[in-house]
């Protein structure tokens, strides 16, 4: 049977955060409703036309999946273990928010099989909280992690961001320790990202491109900030005992995000609600972005028969070449500290790796930011500082 991954897309908020570009908005209960009920029909649909997949992981994402009603939610985890064949030992995330969570959905998500949590905390600074925008203080996310504690659940995930305005290294280190204290069995630190259309880029956007052209800053860190708070993380978090598999990623031994890692070694996945992107046997599908589109369409699913490409809730279907298929590979793949296997690109593309991207990698290794070691090849600890400098030679 061939693997598959699921994500399902829960695009409702409490509130839009001020640095936000996801695809997630306030709604009424009433359209949550409605969109839930979409989302089985679209649920139905794929589980009826993909009968020889096993799923090893599903990945409940948002937005704020946590506050959806929790009845909604095991309806939707119901129909997806009706639908699919679900592996028995799957890793199934939920996203949260703290502020969203009871005891009662807790309980609820372990009955229907969700067994790993994603905490959006950011920072354990709650003036850093407020001016992100976030709905929730330190404190609720601590009442909310021991509540999941107790309830059962013991792989949950910690996501943090760095590089936000006003922070110097020492407060995000802060924020690191208090978040080690607790000892998540994973965390996620990405750096800020200035997104075009938010709140945050009309106040940031001249300091942004100061900072990544490596000028003084007057509100964001600078460059060089930035860069220390990603060696400081990684020095705190080894000697708290996680390992750095990726690039932004960070776990105890055994409790890697197994979803992540599926996508970044190119598995199948199967993309469902809306603006979802599914990648299936290399063609790529993105559901529409618009709610009442896909809302509507979903309801129709029934009426277009047995092919993947559904253009009713699909805005694209592309297939990918085989040469990107291979700029995929290595671009995703190198991001994991274990970087990629020489046998699964022969496997994948039918020829040496070398035969592709011999300069590259001989070029890489001479400036000493790859290697290659018992059939892998990947970034050194030099290559993951410049990463995006490295991947990008594999772009052809
Ligand atoms: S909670 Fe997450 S998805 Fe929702 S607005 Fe904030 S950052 Fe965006």
């Amino acid at each position: 049977m061939r693997n598959l991954e699921i994500y399902i897309h829960t695009p409702f908020c409490v509130k839009k955060c001020a640095y936000c570009d996801f695809l997630s908005f306030p709604s009424d209960d009433n359209t949550q409703a409605r969109y839930a009920h979409s989302l089985i029909q679209e649920i139905k649909y794929y589980g009826s036309l993909m009968k020889d997949y096993k799923v090893s992981t599903i990945y409940i994402g948002g937005g704020t999946p946590t506050w959806l009603d929790e009845n909604l939610m095991v309806a939707i985890m119901n129909q997806i273990h009706e639908n699919f064949n679900v592996d028995s030992e799957a890793e199934v995330s939920i996203e949260c928010n703290p502020g969203t969570v009871t005891e009662s959905k807790l309980r609820k998500y372990l009955g229907c099989g969700i067994n790993r949590l994603s905490i959006g905390l950011q920072s354990a600074d709650n003036d850093e909280l407020k001016l992100l925008g976030r709905i929730h203080t330190y404190e609720q996310f601590l009442k909310n992690y021991e509540l999941a504690r107790n309830v059962g659940f013991s792989n949950i995930n910690v996501d943090i961001i760095c590089g936000l305005p006003y922070q110097t290294v020492t407060k995000f280190m802060n924020t690191l320790q208090k978040i080690v204290r607790i000892k998540p069995e994973h965390l996620s630190v990405y750096s800020l990202i200035i997104e075009k259309g938010t709140p945050f880029y009309e106040t940031y956007k001249f300091d942004a491109v100061r900072q990544e052209a490596g000028m003084p800053t007057e509100i964001l860190p600078n460059e060089d900030e930035v860069y220390k708070m990603y060696k400081v993380t990684q020095m705190l978090l080894k000697d708290a005992g996680y390992l750095q598999y990726e690039i932004s990623n960070y776990a105890k031994n055994g409790y890697e995000c197994k979803h992540n890692i599926g996508y970044w070694k190119r598995e199948n996945y199967l993309g469902l609600g809306l603006g979802a992107a599914s990648l299936i046997e290399n063609v790529r599908y993105t559901n529409t972005r618009e709610l009442y589109k896909y809302m509507e369409g979903c309801n129709k699913l029934h009426d277009v028969g047995e092919n993947i490409f559904i253009s009713n809730i699909h805005d694209e279907a592309n297939e990918i070449a085989r040469k990107a298929q291979m700029e995929e590979f290595m671009f995703l793949g190198l991001r994991m500290n274990e970087g990629v296997s020489r046998g699964d690109f022969e496997r994948c593309f039918g020829m040496p790796i070398e035969a592709v991207y011999r300069d590259q990698i001989e070029g890489l290794k001479r400036e000493e930011l790859l290697q290659i070691r018992e059939g892998r090849v990947y970034l050194t600890d030099k290559g993951m500082d410049l990463s995006n400098y490295a991947m990008a030679k594999f772009l052809m």
